[in-house]
C-alpha cells in the first residue's frame, strides 16, 4: 500500500500550495491563498479555467496525468481540491510524496452516493430511505414491493451527479426500470422522495490537529436542482436544529479524519426531522457568503486546513444572502430600460446583464467567475448581500433578482 505524507509543522506562506481543479472554487481559492502570501499551481486541462487564469501556475493537463501530477506535487508544499470527482487515485499519487487535504479515501466515499449514504448512516445521522442499485441483476432480483417501498423516488446515479444531473423521478416500479436503463443501467441509488419543509447546509473546517470551527448553518433554496439563494442564518431553523445539523456534521468530519473543508447539506422534513441528503469534501456553494459575511472564508479555512495553520473565526459579522447567477441571466433579456426587445434563449444572443445597476444596490458584492461563455445553467457567479438585518439583506437580493430577471419561487 502507498504511503500517506502527513504534515510535520505548518507550511509558512511564501511557499506553493497545489490545487486540483480549475472552477470558480478553485478560483476563490487562489484569491484567499494568495492574499495570505502563498503561491498556487492549478491543475485543470482548460485553458481558460476560472482557477488557472488566476494562479500562480496553471498546469494544463488531466486530473490522471503523471507526469503534470508528479510536477504538481514537487512544487507544492501542500494540495488540496476543488471539486470531488477527482479520482481518488489521483490524489493517493500525490500523497506518496506531498500532504493532500482531504485524503483521498475521503474523497472517494463522497464521490459515490452508495458508499456516502452508507457512511452518513454509519455516523448515526439519518438519511432517505435508499434502495442501492449496483448492477442491472440487483434491479431484477428486487420485488415491485420492495421498490415500492421507496416510491414515488428519485433514481440517482451513485457517481458523478452534480446540480441534479443524473437524476430522475419516478413514481412507479416499472417507472423506475425504465429510468435505471435510461440511465445508462450504471450504479444508482432510488431515493424516497421526502416532503421537504426547507434544506439547509452545515460547513466545517477540520485541522490537521483535529480542531474543528463550525459555520452558523445556511439555508437554501434550489430552482431545477441547482441552488438559487443561501440565507444565513437560516431563517427558519430553530436553536435545536442548528445544534442537531451542526453536530451531525462534526460527527462525519471526525469519524472521516477530515483535514479540509466539509459541507453537509441536509433536508427538513415536514416533521421537523432532519435527513442528511450528501456532503461535499470542499468549500460549498452554499458557503461563498462566508467571502463577505465571516471573519474568515471558507477558502481561507481551506488554507489554513492544508498548511496546518490555526482554524480562522467562523463569526459571522453580518447576516448575509447569495444569489447565484447562472448563465440564463444573459438570455433574459434583463435591463431596466425596457427598451431592447427581451433576447430568448433560442436565438442564443447572450446580453451583457446590468452590472452597473447591482452595483448600485448598497447591499450586494458581485462576484464574477470568468468564464468566457455564457450558458443557461452554467454557474457564472454570484451576488453576496450584506446588512444591518436579515430583512435588508433579504429586500435587496429580492431587489437584485428582479433586476436580472432571475425567478425566486
Ligand atoms: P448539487 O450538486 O446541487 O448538490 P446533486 O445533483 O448532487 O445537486 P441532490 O443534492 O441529490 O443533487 O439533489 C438536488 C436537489 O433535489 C436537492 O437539494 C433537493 O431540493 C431535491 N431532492 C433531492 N433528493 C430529494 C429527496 N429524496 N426528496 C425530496 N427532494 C429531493
Ligand atoms: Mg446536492
Amino acid at each position: 500500500m502507498s504511503q500517506v505524507t502527513t504534515l510535520s509543522s505548518p507550511i509558512a506562506p511564501g511557499a506553493w500550495l497545489g490545487m486540483i481543479g480549475g472552477g470558480q472554487l478553485g478560483r476563490m481559492f487562489c484569491f484567499a491563498a494568495q492574499a495570505m502570501g502563498y503561491r498556487v499551481a492549478v491543475l485543470d486541462p482548460d485553458p481558460t479555467s476560472p482557477a488557472g487564469s488566476v494562479a500562480d501556475k496553471h498546469l494544463r493537463a488531466a486530473y490522471t496525468d503523471e507526469a503534470a501530477l508528479t510536477e504538481l506535487a514537487r512544487l507544492s508544499a501542500a494540495v488540496s481540491t476543488e471539486f470531488e470527482n477527482v479520482p481518488a487515485a489521483s490524489l493517493d499519487f500525490l500523497a506518496r510524496t506531498t500532504f493532500v487535504s482531504p485524503a483521498g479515501r475521503c474523497v472517494a466515499i463522497a464521490q459515490d452516493r452508495i458508499a456516502e449514504k452508507r457512511f452518513i448512516s454509519s455516523c448515526g445521522v439519518p438519511v432517505a430511505p435508499y434502495l442501492a442499485i449496483e448492477s442491472a441483476e440487483a434491479l431484477a432480483a428486487l420485488t415491485d414491493s420492495e421498490l415500492n417501498a421507496v416510491l414515488p423516488g428519485i433514481l440517482k446515479t451513485a457517481r458523478l451527479g452534480y446540480d441534479g444531473k443524473g437524476q430522475v423521478r419516478v413514481a412507479t416500479a416499472d417507472a423506475a426500470r425504465e429510468a435505471y436503463a435510461a440511465l445508462g443501467a450504471v450504479p444508482c441509488v432510488l431515493e424516497k422522495r421526502l416532503p421537504l419543509k426547507f434544506e439547509v447546509s452545515a460547513l466545517i473546517a477540520r485541522g490537521a490537529n483535529g480542531a474543528t470551527a463550525v459555520y452558523a448553518l445556511a439555508q437554501n433554496t434550489h430552482q431545477n436542482g441547482v441552488l438559487s439563494l443561501t440565507v444565513v442564518p437560516a431563517p427558519d431553523a430553530t436553536p435545536a436544529l442548528v445544534g442537531e445539523a451542526q453536530q451531525a456534521a462534526t460527527r462525519i468530519a471526525e469519524a472521516l479524519g477530515y483535514v479540509g473543508v466539509l459541507c453537509v447539506e441536509f433536508f427538513v422534513l415536514e416533521d421537523g426531522s432532519l435527513v442528511a441528503n450528501e456532503m461535499a469534501p470542499r468549500p460549498h456553494n452554499s458557503g461563498h457568503y462566508t467571502v463577505d459575511a465571516c471573519a474568515a472564508s471558507q477558502f481561507e479555512q481551506q488554507v489554513r486546513a492544508m498548511t496546518g495553520m490555526p482554524l480562522g473565526d467562523t463569526r459571522q459579522h453580518s447576516p448575509a444572502v447569495m444569489l447565484n447567477i447562472l448563465g440564463d441571466v444573459w438570455f433574459a433579456g434583463s435591463g431596466s430600460t425596457g427598451s431592447a426587445p427581451p433576447a430568448s434563449v433560442g436565438d442564443m444572443t447572450p446580453v451583457t446583464p446590468p452590472w452597473h445597476e447591482v452595483a448600485a444596490i448598497a447591499a450586494a458584492r458581485l462576484h464574477l467567475y470568468g468564464k468566457e461563455e455564457a450558458r443557461p445553467g452554467r454557474k457564472m457567479g454570484h451576488i453576496n448581500f450584506t446588512a444591518a438585518t436579515l430583512d435588508e439583506a433579504c429586500t435587496a437580493a429580492r431587489e437584485c433578482a428582479r433586476l436580472l430577471r432571475i425567478s425566486l419561487d
